[in-house]
């Protein structure tokens, strides 16, 4: 079996924290409360690396103000990453507050000077318990509420971390052995696994802490990919993912589905004299307006341009007719002179088909397609049903 001694450990949980620090990219991400824990972590790492490692190239035996230091930035380094944890989590923590504590922090150690070697080991030992409780709790969202296996994982390794720290000052609080500056009072048996852990620890920390980051900007993505930019209803992407889920809820209540499209009329003459700006305010505002007269359950999507598609619930075509035809008037009878000054109207045409559960959105949204077709030949602003049975 390994053994390792601990001052080397140190040197290697110091090593793997400038790793993790050189690791994380602050400004890779979009997102202010991740950007801000990153950079949080980053500095973190970096004080516990420093501190840490620098016994290494200083020589025996370890004078007393190198084991302040490692004092100092393991303590340190667990408050920030308490405030890491916080800000990953969505809270806004004082970033004073924080400097307050490290300052706080910086007092305690310096005090304990005078005690020696002896009290530099309790406030180690206090400071670490003190540290990963800030840490658990400023974190706890992660760990009580985590949204996935990776925040899991990370929660896991805060409660390892502060369980290993209690554990480690039961130990102090019960040695009676001589002290010597290697911070870590435990059985001969326990050096080694004690040892283990904290080498890997800053590690795991900076691995687990990129997959958070990973799986939060892959939800963001897929979250931007389902929703249209301008209007900030369903892309096209969403509807054709949502379809197989309403399909199976209609399959369950053994009913059925119904599609509606929409398509503005005359929206070319609307940007050419109002422009493009004024078009783009109208197609938010049409959303606003025709998602009122849907249900909870109804997808409502951009197809392309000014082309809306509904998919809803409904089973019978005269009642998906009726969705459509309050759909027409809504956008008709809409205050538009309110979204775009001079604006005099706005009026859309819809076709309207029921869905067969087992056919393709392709197929429903061809008939849905001729039947608006139909209604832009007889005159636009109007619904027509498809010709087709589904
Ligand atoms: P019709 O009644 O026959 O549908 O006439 P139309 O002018 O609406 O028909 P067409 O499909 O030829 O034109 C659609 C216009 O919609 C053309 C395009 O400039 C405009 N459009 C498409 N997407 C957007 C958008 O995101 N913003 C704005 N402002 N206009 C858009
Ligand atoms: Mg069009
Ligand atoms: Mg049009």
């Amino acid at each position: 079996m390994i053994q390792l001694d601990v001052l080397s450990s140190f040197a290697i949980c110091g090593a793997g924290a400038l790793v993790g620090a050189a690791m994380l990219r602050p400004n890779l991400s979009d997102d202010v409360s991740i950007r801000e824990s990153l950079r949080l972590f980053r500095n973190a790492f970096a004080l516990v690396g420093v501190g840490l490692l620098q016994p290494a190239v200083i020589e025996m035996p370890l004078p007393l103000w190198s084991e302040a230091a490692m004092v100092y930035a393991s303590f340190g380094g667990l408050i920030m990453i308490g405030w890491a944890l916080s800000a990953l989590s969505g809270g806004r923590r004082s970033r004073s507050a924080m400097w307050f504590t490290l300052g706080a922090v910086l007092a305690v150690v310096l005090a304990g000077l005078p005690a020696g070697v002896k009290g530099m080991n309790f406030i180690a030992a206090a400071g670490l318990v003190v540290g990963s409780a800030v840490s658990a709790w400023l974190g706890r969202r992660l760990c009580w509420h985590p949204r996935d296996m990776h925040e899991r994982l990370l929660g896991v390794t805060i409660l390892l971390m502060l369980l290993s720290s209690a554990l480690r000052a039961s130990y102090l609080l019960t040695w009676n052995g001589p002290f010597e500056p290697n911070l870590l009072y435990v059985p001969p048996a326990m050096v080694t696994p004690f040892a283990l852990l904290y080498g890997v620890l800053p590690i795991l920390f900076a691995m687990l802490l990129h997959n958070v980051v990973n799986a939060r900007l892959q939800a963001r993505l897929h979250q931007r990919a389902m929703t249209d930019y301008l209007t900030g209803c369903l892309s096209r992407q969403a509807l054709a993912e949502g379809v197989p889920t309403l399909t199976a809820q209609a399959r369950q209540r053994s009913g059925g589905l119904s599609l509606i499209m929409v398509d503005f009329d005359h929206f070319k003459q609307i940007n050419d004299r109002h422009g493009h700006a004024a078009g783009d305010a109208v197609l938010r505002h049409a959303v606003t307006v025709m998602q009122r007269q849907l249900r909870g359950e109804a997808l409502l999507a951009r197809y392309g341009g000014e082309e809306f598609v509904v998919m809803q619930p409904v089973s019978d075509l005269p009642a998906a007719r009726r969705v459509a035809e309050r759909m027409r008037r809504s956008v008709e009878q809409a205050n538009w002179s309110d979204v775009v000054p001079g604006l005099a109207g706005v009026t859309a045409s819809l076709g309207v088909t029921l869905f067969a559960l087992d056919e393709g959105l392709e197929q429903a949204l061809a008939r849905a397609d001729e039947a608006l077709y139909r209604a832009k030949a007889s005159g636009r602003n109007q619904v027509q049903a498809a010709l087709v049975a589904a």
